[in-house]
């Protein structure tokens, strides 16, 4: 296995890929991915692992797995994946800081959005029912999925308008108001994304202004986790890369999750890449 630092312009502090020789999924294609999603979304995922390529052919039909704050990729790694596996690390690692013991997912907030709409955004979400009840944690993250689109595609339109365009009142142009008056761009894609828009409305007003952070750049970094050696299975902190993953001697905050959202592990993601 082959460890990496990717830094990118928005953050001090270096993500830490791993790649098994032989997974599916390359190299360039994880550092673009992982760079494409937003950094106040992007600085709460600790590592990502391209999963061995043996491993993904075992576990046919699932895409990623994601274990507190890291995701491993198996199949694929699109943007779509991983905005749903990183929704999995904000519902635990926010709801954690905002919620005390418990999800976002599981939240009073979370329970009413899910409970006004009428559908569920993918058949994915719907086929994770047990006890008449959807799996809240799959409809938060495919709702995060939807809801990154549209925030993606609504923030793109109102950079590429003229600034006296943006806001009537001259503020900001990204203004949770100016936002929601473009929710409507789901519409362009699914003729029925009504029927679930308190959900998609509702991640984005927990979460928006946390992915989409004042300046565009990290305001932490969620703490890199210690090397382990391969023959005696101990923990070897800062190993890799000499002692670099120190985030405090690049100036960025440690994002220490609760032990409790360390462990949660979701279950695996079997969707269309
Ligand atoms: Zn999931």
């Amino acid at each position: 296995m082959e460890a990496r630092d990717v830094y990118y312009s928005d953050c001090n502090a270096p993500w830490t890929i791993c790649r098994y020789k032989d997974s599916l999924i390359d190299w360039d294609r994880a550092m673009l991915v992982l760079g494409k999603i937003p950094v106040g979304m992007r600085q709460h995922v600790a590592h990502v692992i391209l999963a061995p390529g043996s491993y993904a052919k075992k576990k046919q039909g699932i895409v990623a797995e994601t274990k507190g704050p890291s995701t491993a990729f198996l199949s694929a790694m699109s943007i779509g994946v991983a905005a749903h596996e990183f929704s999995h690390i904000l519902d635990a690692m926010i709801g954690s800081r905002r919620h005390g013991n418990k999800k976002l997912s599981d939240s009073p907030k979370w329970i009413q959005f899910y409970q006004n709409d009428t559908m569920v955004p993918t058949s994915y979400v719907a086929s994770t029912l047990s006890n008449n009840r959807t799996s809240l944690v799959e409809d938060f993250a495919d709702s995060g999925r939807w809801a990154m689109s549209n925030m993606a595609r609504a923030r793109t339109q109102a950079s590429n308008q003229p600034p006296h365009a943006r806001d009537g009142s001259g503020g900001d142009p990204f203004s949770f108001q100016n936002r929601t008056m473009r929710a409507n761009l789901l519409a362009d894609y699914s003729a029925n994304w009504t029927e679930c828009q308190s959900q998609i409305t509702g991640y984005r007003k927990l979460l928006e202004d946390l992915i989409f952070p004042p300046g565009g750049r990290c305001t932490g970094k969620a703490a890199t986790s210690d090397a382990v050696n391969t023959t005696t299975g101990q923990r070897v902190h800062g190993m890799v890369g000499a002692g670099k993953h120190k985030l405090r001697s690049v100036g960025v905050a440690e994002i220490v999750p609760a032990d409790w959202a360390m462990e949660i592990q979701f279950p695996p993601y079997r969707a269309s890449t």
